[in-house]
């Protein structure tokens, strides 16, 4: 299959949200999600911007605190101290680019007499708007002043602030300049860092939203497959209902035909094979009705503590005509027994399944029933010298409508559901089904149920009684 383009999965997409509003309240969510860690993220870096920017703040104020108590009473005694001091400061502090005292010439304005950059010193250039920071520091000299701007690109804080002599005056002013590129840097770098985490939650909630997109569509064809299959059991309920009534009535007029003794032996036959015919299509219908009863949850089952030997040999019975006639032995071996909790004719229905099968599909040999107890339970054996299973159809022949077809079976009829409901009927009684076989020489379906305790066998019996009230 050819892989779909971006284009043709985002019509998909909307086509989607169409038929299903619903999906509408997951987009929102979506959005929601965004809009949050968008919002989130911009706070984030504006606290982490804040928080630098007061941090670099008190810590060139505190160096500038430093130097105000310092340089007054050096300025003219040891300027060398202050040289060492200034170089100190700017080799211990690398984000510091530029640390210089100046001092008021006056009129002349002010002379750098203090710099890392030894070429400054002597100098009294200064740019407007150093100029005017210098002046805010003049005008309070209790403070230091802070002015933003940038340099090849980088944030960069200007800060200056007044120094005075003994008698109050102002003497001079203190200037750094410090960059904060290195901390700017890492916080882009975590934006960027935030913005791909972003984009990976976006397209993760973009797949989250085809794939429930592709659940409701699911959702929908399930609801409508389960219509459908409400509908095909509703039909084949009403037939097979419909069907009983003019078989049974099929069956019986060729009863009478056979019984009456005005016929010749070629109308008799017919009457005959008219009979069989309608007696295997009653079967058909039986099975049909089952499989809708059991599928519905509304299988009855009339459930007592008996025993089920009697009842195995009784089908034994019936059935003998028909190993007869493919010169099979039909065995009943000798067995233990002990009272279970079963549904009798139930019961009887899944022997005539499973000794018929036997029966079915052996070609020569025999079928034995056999029966035995064992860890508290009742196991009945149905065991043939048959055409045998593979052990893939083994795994298959408890399916509805399952029919294993090769050259042994294409001649006997059948239509896959009797292992199907035996399991079920088998399961509703509490017990369990299993089948041993190899290809060529035989199977053996082996049933279980749990021995009832004599005393335990009244109160399933009162129990049963209660029921049927
Ligand atoms: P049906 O006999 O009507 O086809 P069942 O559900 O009773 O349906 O059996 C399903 C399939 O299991 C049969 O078609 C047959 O291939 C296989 N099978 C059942 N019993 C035996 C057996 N005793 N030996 C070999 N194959 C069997």
């Amino acid at each position: 299959m050819k892989p779909k383009t971006i284009k043709e999965n985002f019509r998909i997409g909307m086509r989607s949200i169409v038929e299903h509003p619903q999906l509408i309240s997951t987009i929102a969510i979506a959005a929601v999600i965004f809009g949050l860690f968008l919002f989130t993220a911009d706070r984030f870096a504006r606290i982490a911007l804040d928080a630098q920017e007061r941090l670099v703040n008190v810590r060139i104020g505190s160096i500038q605190d430093a130097f105000v108590a310092f340089v007054p009473e050096r300025i003219d005694s040891d300027i060398e101290a202050v040289h060492r001091a200034v170089n100190s400061v700017v080799s211990q502090n690398e984000t510091i680019l530029d640390f210089r005292v100046l001092r008021t010439r006056g009129t002349r304005g002010w002379e750098v007499v203090s710099s890392v950059d030894l070429s400054e010193i002597g100098t009294t250039r200064l740019s407007a708007s150093e100029e005017f920071l210098i002046g805010l520091a003049v005008s309070d000299p209790f403070n230091s002043f802070t002015r933003e701007g940038s340099l090849g690109g980088d944030r960069v804080f200007q800060t200056a602030r007044a120094f005075r002599d003994a008698r109050g005056t102002v003497q001079g002013v203190v200037m750094t300049t410090q960059t904060l590129s290195e901390a700017d840097r890492q916080i882009n770098q975590n934006i960027n860092n935030s913005f791909a985490i972003l984009l990976t939650i976006l397209l993760l909630l973009f797949l989250l939203f085809f794939r429930h997109a592709r659940i409701v569509d699911y959702t929908a064809l399930y609801k409508k497959l389960k219509e459908v299959d409400t509908l095909k059991d509703d039909f084949i309920s009403m037939i097979s209902h419909e069907l009983r009534t003019p078989l049974a009535s099929i069956r019986g007029y060729a009863e009478l035909l056979s019984e009456g003794g005005e016929l010749s032996d070629t109308a008799r036959e017919q009457a005959r094979r008219i009979m069989v015919s309608s007696a295997q299509l009653d079967r058909l219908v039986e099975d049909m009705l089952d499989v809708s009863r059991i599928e519905r949850g509304q299988l009855k089952l009339s459930l007592k503590v008996a025993d089920p030997v009697p009842i195995i040999a009784d089908v034994v019975e019936t059935l003998m005509p028909s190993a007869q006639k493919k010169n099979l032995l039909l065995i009943l071996g000798r067995g233990e027994s002990a009272p279970i909790f079963i549904d009798e004719s139930r019961l009887r229905q899944v022997l005539v399944n499973l000794i018929g099968n036997a029966i079915k599909y052996t070609v020569e040999g025999e079928v034995k029933v056999t029966t035995h107890l064992e860890s508290g339970k009742l196991f009945i054996r149905v065991s043939d010298t048959g055409i045998g299973l593979s052990s893939g159809e083994r795994e298959q022949i408890f399916q509805k409508f399952v029919r294993i077809q090769n050259k042994n079976t294409s001649r006997v009829r059948g239509t896959g559901l009797g292992l199907w409901i035996s399991a079920a009927l088998v399961r509703l009684m509490k017990g369990t089904i299993s089948v041993e076989s190899i290809r060529n020489v035989g199977s053996h379906f082996v049933l279980s149920f749990p021995v009832v305790e004599q005393k335990a066998s009244h109160e399933g019996e009162s129990k049963q009684e209660t029921k049927e009230k």
